[in-house]
């Protein structure tokens, strides 16, 4: 939980709580926010929750939502007595001017309600990905949701077993059109929409179903909706937003849009904070440092997919076989199972001569290093948008939640990228990464150009997310008085 105190020139001074998820895809644009706000004041108050307690993720990402499904009822409790003591023991003058609120955490709605805060929500999630979750009941009313998951084998069991039990014609159900989210009736796909629509396990799926459904309904009650976006990027799917959310304030993409504000002010931040949740590795920019430009491909699915040891083995056979440098982002945590049998020697030959690993890496720095020339991601929105501000294409490997939707806009609609989702061989991996790094480097690079220059104009002086965080702090501003 953070508390913002916004240094503004006039009188009163307006408070902001702010309230995020406690995984890294969400701390890190809610502190850039909350950094953007206030040139920032902050205090943080740990969660309490003693690491033996928390769920251990298994390879499924089913699962994955889950483990956030009771990451967000066990903290509830514990943050309560928190957010009350911010919301109703301040003082006058410390009064909460507004509630910023995760977007998978509306327990907190009836909190602000209770203490007459107005509540903002901010999800982190890409705006298609939202407007795809916003049209879960139209999905479901449809009967186009829930479907049959031939795809659950992948994720949980091991490659060979999906292979065998692939039929083509389940292939090409997964192919079919999606009717029922508006402004996407074209292109998406049922293997394009959120994780949780598939699953075989009916009753739990169904359940998980409800529980985001809830979430995101609640957005609907927040004063005001801050998306990490920008207009030229998702504007048809933003329409779509407005027609059931009046006031949506698209800010981002907010590292970026820090970055061009401080370099603005001539006072910088005083306790210039890093959000990452892990310990970074910087050793892998000097080993960038010797490869020739865009001649490595980066490797990273961030914060919580993990593979079962087969994707994993596929995986790397792939990153050896394609012949390209990588570098690797290999978390302690990323395979949910050991790996059984010894590593193949060719994969250890390999990976020493062209291949760096690291545990975390400073990804922000690496994207934008001369060297890169792909990215290898899982589309979370943070690493999306962090590719598109360094202009590099990327490869997809979407694993839950707005993941799939996300690679199927990088791929289908605005070129960026290529989407290798539903599949993990090695002979495919290696296929895909010759394609963004060598044969379709030009159009997509072209397309990435275009978008990214978008972008930056975005956050620059007059640009749609800078006055569009002008404008919002004008809202918050007034809220004081
Ligand atoms: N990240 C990082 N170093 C790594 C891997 C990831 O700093 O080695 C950061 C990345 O820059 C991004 C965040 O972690 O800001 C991951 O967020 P995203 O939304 O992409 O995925 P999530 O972790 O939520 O699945």
């Amino acid at each position: 939980i953070l508390m913002a105190k916004m240094e503004h020139q006039s009188s009163p001074t307006p408070h902001v709580l702010i309230f995020p998820l406690p995984v890294q895809g969400h701390v890190t644009p809610m502190l850039h926010l909350a950094e953007l706000l206030c040139l920032a004041h902050l205090q943080t108050i740990p969660d309490d929750w003693p690491p033996q307690n928390r769920p251990r993720p298994q390879a499924s990402n089913v699962n994955i939502m889950k483990i956030l499904k009771a990451m967000v009822e066990g903290m509830a409790p514990r943050a309560e007595p928190l957010i009350r003591e911010l919301l109703f023991g301040t003082t006058e003058t410390d009064k909460v001017t507004c509630f910023i609120i995760d977007g998978w955490l509306s327990f907190a709605y009836d909190l602000a309600k209770e203490a007459e805060v107005p509540v903002i929500a901010f999800r982190c999630s890409s705006a298609c990905g939202n407007w795809s979750y916003f049209c879960i009941p139209q999905l479901i009313e449809a009967g186009e949701v829930p479907f049959k998951d031939m795809y659950a084998l992948i994720l949980t069991g091991n490659k060979y077993a999906y292979v065998q039990k692939l039929h083509y014609s389940e292939n090409e159900e997964m192919d079919r059109i999606v009717c029922n989210v508006l402004g996407m009736e074209s292109f998406l796909r049922y293997r394009d929409l959120p994780s949780f629509c598939r699953g075989k396990d009916k009753s739990s799926c169904d359940d998980l179903r409800q529980y985001f459904m809830r979430e995101v309904q609640q957005t609907k009650q927040a004063q005001f909706l801050i998306l990490n976006t920008f207009e030229d990027l998702e504007g048809p799917i933003l329409s779509q937003i407005r027609s059931q959310c009046s006031q949506v304030y698209p800010i981002g993409p907010l590292h970026a849009h820090l970055k061009y504000r401080l370099g603005k002010e001539e006072t910088p931040l005083s306790n210039n904070s890093s959000s990452s949740l892990w310990e970074v590795d910087k050793s892998c920019t000097s080993w960038l440092d010797l490869k020739p430009d865009k001649s490595v491909i980066y490797v990273s699915f961030g914060s919580t997919t993990t593979f079962t040891a087969d994707q994993l083995m596929e995986l790397w056979a792939g990153l050896v076989q394609s012949k390209k440098y990588f570098l690797w982002v290999v978390r302690p945590n990323i395979i949910a199972s050991s790996l059984d049998g010894p590593i193949p020697e060719d994969l250890l030959e390999g990976t020493k001569k062209r291949g760096y690993k690291v545990k975390w890496a400073p990804q922000d720095e690496v994207l934008a290093h001369r060297a890169i020339g792909g990215f290898l991601t899982h589309s979370g929105w943070n690493s999306t948008l962090e590719s598109i501000i360094a202009g590099v294409p990327m490869l997809c490997w979407p694993y839950f939640s707005d993941q799939q939707v996300n690679s199927r806009f990088v791929s289908q609609v605005w070129g960026i990228g290529l989407d290798m989702k539903d599949t993990c061989d090695r002979s495919i991996v290696e296929k895909m990464i010759n394609e963004v790094m060598d044969e379709k480097k030009e159009e997509l690079c072209r397309s990435m150009d275009n978008i990214s220059q978008a972008a930056k104009r975005s956050i620059a002086e007059g640009g749609s997310s800078y006055s569009n965080l002008n404008h919002l702090i004008d809202e918050i501003q007034a809220m004081s008085k």
